[in-house]
């Protein structure tokens, strides 16, 4: 298990004036859905090229008044990260790898010309904002609280360059079981749009990235599927991942395949977790490219036998069905597949304390 090091930022607490009502939270909780309801608090720490990071806040949750020539607005200088807490069988907090969320960060930051973060800095802002808000983890089985950091360039300049001001928050949603138990596989579409190119911010988790796969996602969803799956931008052969989960390919042998990270695509923590697990179960795991021809043709042939998309929100999604322009096929039965969801609920016991964490990726934060 990881700890954590002394407070390294002294953070001024403001309490909300006005907290939810226990019976509004309630109603809340028993039905969180994702990314749509808000806990009470939220942090605020500021960043100058004259000072540094400084005057971190946690105070009431709420609207934020902004210049109109305010950088981010005009020129998307932004980045963000998502993880969860979960509440352990033993009840009490946890956090899953938070420091390779911050390195992530720190990755983004370099990429988009921002300051990095201290590492320290980074797990202490989200551990305070879980500790606030505690009462914010959701009642429904599988719920957890996410956590959103975020960082933008807040000076009130039109130039293009980097800004010399950025504001860093983190805000936290109670969310629900994406998975439950039994969800149909979803069906996918391929997308002729590109998500990243070489030598762009694809390995970077920039909000920018999401603005251009909006067109795309709309796209799957007019055509009756669920998600949109990006191939490479050169060849438009080779697979990438989806708009915001990476991809994983199960073979009638037993071993299993995910895109290598190339720089175009974004290397997800769920993905590096499984890559682990999934070896250390004595699996073969190839990480290599894989073309949308051979796709195809090992799911008719019937030597891929399961695919899952995985991320933090929605953890491990089978994929059963892939449609694009020139191509339409099933994968295995259609359905969720064995392998898929041993993986996922080997990786779901670890983050809620109900088997081993052998690999100090648990933070205990209560
Ligand atoms: C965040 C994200 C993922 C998944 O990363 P996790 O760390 O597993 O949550 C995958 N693809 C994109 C584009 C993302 O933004």
């Amino acid at each position: 298990m990881a700890t954590l090091a002394e407070k390294p930022i002294d953070f001024t607490r403001l309490a909300h004036p006005s907290p939810a009502s226990d019976e509004k939270r309630g109603a809340i909780l028993a039905d969180p859905g994702f990314g749509s309801a808000f806990s009470d608090h939220m942090v605020t720490i500021e960043w100058s090229d004259d000072r540094g990071w400084h005057d971190a806040t946690i105070g009431p949750y709420g609207p934020i008044m902004i210049d109109p020539a305010t950088a981010v607005l005009h020129y998307a200088q932004e980045i963000f990260e998502g993880l969860k807490a979960y509440r352990q069988a033993d009840g009490g907090i946890a956090l899953f790898r938070p420091e390779a969320n911050a390195s992530r960060f720190n990755s983004s930051a370099r990429r988009l010309a921002m300051p990095e973060m201290p590492q320290d800095i980074f797990v202490e802002s989200v551990r305070q904002l879980v500790l606030a808000d505690r009462e914010w983890f959701p009642t429904v089985e599988g719920g957890s609280l996410y956590l959103r950091p975020f960082m933008f360039a807040s000076e009130v300049f039109l130039g293009v360059r980097p800004s010399k001001h950025y504001k860093y928050m983190v805000i936290a949603s109670p969310a629900g079981n994406y998975f439950k138990s039994g969800a149909p596989a979803v069906s996918i579409w391929v997308s002729k749009y590109s998500r990243a190119a070489p030598g762009g911010t694809g390995a970077a988790k920039c909000g920018g990235n999401y603005a251009a796969s909006l067109v795309p996602q709309a796209e799957a969803i007019k055509r009756g599927h669920d998600q949109v799956v990006f191939l490479d931008a050169e060849q438009h052969k080779w697979i990438e991942e989806l708009g915001g989960m990476n991809l994983y390919f199960v073979f009638e042998d037993g071993t299993l395949l995910t895109p290598q990270l190339t720089g175009t695509i974004l290397p997800g923590i769920t993905r590096d977790s499984l890559l682990t697990l999934a070896r250390e179960e004595g699996l073969t795991v190839r990480e290599e490219r894989y073309s949308i021809d051979q796709w195809t043709a090992d799911a008719k042939s019937g030597k891929l036998v399961e695919c899952f998309a995985c991320g933090t929100a929605a953890v491990v999604t089978p994929i059963g069905h892939v449609a694009g322009h020139d191509v339409d096929f099933t994968i295995g039965s259609g359905g969720p597949g064995q392998l898929t969801g041993r993986l996922k609920d080997k990786l779901v016991a670890i983050q809620r304390g109900t088997a081993a964490d052998s690999h100090g990726w648990v933070t205990k934060i209560d």
